[in-house]
């Protein structure tokens, strides 16, 4: 479904990213990890036509999307959780979520992915009313992920959505995934919870300075001495 090839990028001296190489299959996990300052970010970035590379493909469903303008990239059903869940603070929870949906028309269709952002996160639909500035770390994670889906999402990209989060609720946060990915929605998932990350994920690449060092599937990588020394802590 999204294969990045061979991918350069920049920023003035440094070399983010140095001949990136990944595939995201349809309707698979697929997670990369990798160190602060790896090159995680960019890569998703870099997809959504947020930083441009200099070198190298994104083929998205066999489209050529390298470089286009990000809200054609999301037209065609690529979403990003970004890092530091970047809600809007000052409007309320149903008016992020009804944001998400901005791009589309049909509003069945819109109701529905509602009902379901509200089966997902219960929080959310007894909080429609409140200012998303004053919910927790938590929540406001949430209704990311709940604003991500209401663009409807093919391929959903996640940044870090574990960061900062209280352990209880991590472990809610990728079973909600496992949830979104059953529903039929490609993820490519970036994480510093490499354990995590990888128990869910059927492939995993890890990444060290903008190239990937190690790929394989979930398991394989959990159980491989280097991840396990290097990210797992043991
Ligand atoms: P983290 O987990 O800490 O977010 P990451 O793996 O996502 O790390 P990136 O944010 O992709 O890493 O950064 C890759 C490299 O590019 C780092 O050395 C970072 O300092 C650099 N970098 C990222 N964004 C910029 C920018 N806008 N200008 C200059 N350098 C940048």
């Amino acid at each position: 479904m999204l294969k990045i090839k061979d991918l350069h990028v920049y920023y003035g001296g440094i070399h983010a990213l140095k001949g990136l190489n990944i595939n995201v299959p349809h309707n698979k996990i697929v997670t990369l990890v990798g160190a602060n300052g790896a090159g995680k970010s960019t890569t998703l970035r870099s997809v959504m036509g947020l930083v441009k590379s200099t070198s190298g493909t994104v083929i998205y469903n066999d489209k050529d999307i390298t470089n286009k303008k990000t809200k054609d990239i999301v037209l065609q059903g690529v979403v990003m959780v970004p890092e530091g869940r970047r809600i809007f603070p000052n409007l309320t929870v149903e008016e992020n979520l009804t944001l998400g949906a901005y791009t589309r028309r049909s509003k069945d269709s819109i109701n529905k992915d509602m009902k379901w952002v509200y089966e997902l996160f219960p929080i959310l639909k007894d909080r429609l009313w409140q200012k998303a500035g004053t919910m927790s770390g938590g929540e406001q994670q949430m209704l990311a992920v709940g604003r991500s889906l209401m663009t409807k999402p093919k391929l959903l990209m996640m940044d870090e959505p574990s960061l900062g989060l209280a352990p209880l609720i991590v472990k809610d946060i990728f079973d909600i995934i496992k949830e979104i990915h059953k529903e039929g929605v490609t993820i490519l998932l970036i994480e510093q919870n490499a354990k995590a990350a990888l128990e869910i994920a059927d492939y995993g690449y890890v990444l060290e300075t903008g190239t990937i060092v190690l790929e394989g599937n979930g398991i394989d990588l959990l159980n491989n001495d280097k991840v396990q020394k290097a990210y797992l802590g043991e």
